[in-house]
C-alpha cells in the first residue's frame, strides 16, 4: 500500500501520473490531503519522497504519455477543489479506468464514480458563483498609502484559486486582497498572488460604503418572491456576517406582505404564467382547447402545436414526461415517438393497458433547435416550467389522480422540488400536492440515450417495476 498526500490539483496529477506509469492499482494507494494551503510551502515533499525512492519510475514518468481526455482534466481540476478528503481516491480510481479500456465512461453519468464526480463538481461551482456573489469589499485608507480594498468570504471548499480570477477582471482597477480562512488572494492592478488565509475574527470592519450597499439591495428586492428557505439556500447565512444588505433582510420580510398587496393592486412585477390563458370552465376538454391559444412563453412560437394530455378522465393513474418531442409536436399526441414505444413496451410488461392511464408533460409545447433540417430536443428552463405550470396543475385538479407518476428528471423536480434527486428518491412514493402518492421513475428517453447495454436494461426493469408497483397501490 503506498501513502500519499497531497494538497491541490497539481500535486495529485504529478502524483497520478507517477502511479500510472508504474501500474499502481488505486486499490493500492491511500491518499490524504493535506491541509496546507496550496503553493504556499516548497513542492511536493510528499509526493517528490515516493517519486524519489525509485529513480528507474522516475524514467518511466518522464517517457510515458496519457492519453487523457480534456473532460476528465477539466473536471478533476474543479473537484480537486471540493473539501471531501475522499476526493482524490475518486479522482484516480475514474482515471485509471480511463486509461485502462473506460475511455468514455464521464459520459455515463448513471456511473457511481462519475455521479460522485459530477456532484463533487457541481458543490463547488455553486460555491465559486456564491463567492462572486457575495464578496463585498471594505475601503482601507491608512495615511498617505493608497487606498486598498479587503474582503473577507468563508466559502464551503478550496476555491481561491477558481475564483479570484473572475476579481481581477471585474475589479482590474482597484487593488484588493480576498481573505478566506484557508487562503487569500491579493491583486496590485498588475500581479494577482496568494498567500494564507486568516479566521474570521480578523475580517475587515465596516465601512461606509455598506449605506450604498443597503440602499441598493432595498431597491432590487421582491417581495412578491420572497421564499425565506429559498433565500437562506441561496444566501446561506454563514454569508450574512460579511453582507451589509442582510442587516435588512429582517425588515424587508416583515414588510412583504403588504408590499405584496400594493403590487397585486397594481398588478406590478408578475411575469405571465399559463394561468392568463385557463378557461373558466376547466375540465379536460375546455383546458385541451383553451391550451392552444397559450402564448406564456416564446415556447408556444417555435412549435407547431400545443400537445395537451390523453387518456380517460377517470384514469387513476397519470405519468408525467418532460415535453413533446419532434413526433408529439407533429401529431399533437404525447408520447408517440421512439420514447413513447419504449413506454408502451414497459406498460405492456408491466400489465398495464397504455389505454386505461393518463399521459402528460410538464411543458406543452415542443423546445428545440434546428439544425439543418433536424429538431433537436432542448430541456425546457425553469421560466418555462414555471409558466406551464397552470396547465398541468389544471389538468391534475380535473383527473384527481390516485397516483402520479414521474418520468424523468424534470418533471420529478417540477413537481416535487428541485432538490429531488433521481438516482437516489426513484421509485420511492411521496405524498405530494399532487396526489398522496407520487412517485418518480426513469424517462424512456434516457434509457433509449444509454450507451452501456447492461445499465441500459437494469433501468429498464427499473422502469417497469416502478411503473408496476406505481398501478398496484392503487389498487
Ligand atoms: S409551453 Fe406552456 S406556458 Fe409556454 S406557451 Fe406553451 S402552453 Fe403556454
Amino acid at each position: 500500500m503506498q501513502f500519499l498526500q497531497v494538497a491541490c490539483f497539481d500535486e495529485w496529477r504529478a502524483a497520478a501520473r507517477t502511479l500510472l506509469c508504474n501500474e499502481v492499482h488505486p486499490s493500492e494507494v491511500h491518499w490524504t490531503q493535506d491541509d496546507k494551503s496550496p503553493g504556499l510551502f516548497d513542492g511536493f515533499s510528499q509526493v517528490e519522497h515516493a517519486q524519489k525512492e525509485d529513480a528507474d519510475q522516475d524514467t518511466r514518468t518522464h517517457t510515458m504519455r496519457f492519453n487523457v481526455p480534456s473532460a476528465f482534466l477539466d473536471l478533476a481540476r474543479t473537484v480537486a477543489c471540493h473539501r471531501n478528503p475522499s476526493r482524490w481516491q475518486l479522482l484516480y480510481q475514474t482515471l485509471w479506468r480511463v486509461v485502462h479500456g473506460e475511455r468514455h465512461v464521464l459520459e455515463l453519468d448513471t456511473d457511481d464514480d462519475v455521479h460522485q464526480l459530477q456532484r463533487m463538481k457541481k458543490a463547488v461551482t455553486r460555491d465559486v458563483h456564491k463567492m462572486k456573489a457575495f464578496v463585498r469589499f471594505r475601503k482601507i485608507e491608512a495615511g498617505n498609502l493608497p487606498e486598498i480594498y479587503l474582503a473577507w468570504h468563508r466559502p464551503d471548499h478550496l476555491i481561491m484559486r477558481l475564483a479570484a480570477p473572475f476579481f481581477t477582471r471585474r475589479f482590474k482597477g482597484m487593488s484588493w486582497t480576498i481573505f478566506t480562512p484557508h487562503e487569500s488572494a491579493h491583486w496590485d492592478q498588475k500581479q494577482l498572488t496568494y498567500g494564507p488565509g486568516i479566521p474570521a475574527s480578523q475580517a475587515p470592519p465596516p465601512d461606509e460604503q455598506e449605506e450604498l450597499w443597503k440602499t441598493y439591495y432595498a431597491s432590487i428586492f421582491n417581495p412578491a418572491r420572497i421564499k425565506l428557505d429559498t433565500m437562506k439556500r441561496e444566501m446561506p447565512v454563514r454569508h450574512w456576517r460579511t453582507l451589509p444588505e442582510a442587516d435588512l433582510i429582517e425588515d424587508l420580510v416583515r414588510d412583504a406582505p403588504a408590499r405584496v398587496k400594493v403590487m397585486i393592486d397594481n398588478h406590478e412585477g408578475f411575469s405571465e404564467t399559463g394561468v392568463h390563458y385557463l378557461p373558466e370552465q376547466r375540465d379536460l376538454s375546455s383546458l385541451r382547447k383553451a391550451v392552444g391559444q397559450c402564448q406564456a412563453c416564446d415556447l408556444c412560437h417555435d412549435a407547431t402545436q400545443a400537445v395537451f394530455g390523453v387518456g380517460p378522465a377517470n384514469a387513476s393513474v397519470v405519468l408525467v414526461g418532460e415535453q413533446p418531442g419532434d413526433r408529439e409536436d407533429v401529431t399533437g399526441t404525447p408520447f408517440v415517438g421512439p420514447a413513447g414505444q419504449l413506454l408502451n413496451a414497459a406498460l405492456f410488461q408491466a400489465g398495464i393497458d397504455r389505454t386505461s392511464v393518463y399521459l402528460t408533460n410538464v411543458v406543452k409545447h415542443f423546445k428545440h433547435e434546428q439544425r439543418g433540417k433536424r429538431r433537436l430536443h432542448k430541456k425546457p428552463d425553469s421560466r418555462e416550467i414555471y409558466a406551464c405550470r397552470p396547465w398541468l396543475e389544471a389538468e391534475i385538479s380535473a383527473l384527481k389522480p390516485k397516483m402520479v407518476i414521474c418520468l424523468g428528471v424534470t418533471a420529478a423536480q417540477a413537481l416535487m422540488g428541485r432538490d429531488f434527486r433521481l438516482t437516489q428518491q426513484r421509485g420511492v412514493v411521496h405524498k405530494t400536492q399532487w396526489s398522496t402518492r407520487t412517485l418518480a421513475t426513469w424517462h424512456p428517453a434516457a434509457i433509449l440515450r444509454m450507451q452501456n447495454v447492461q445499465r441500459k436494461r437494469e433501468m429498464e426493469s427499473q422502469l417497469i417495476e416502478d411503473l408496476r408497483q406505481g398501478m398496484e397501490t392503487t389498487r
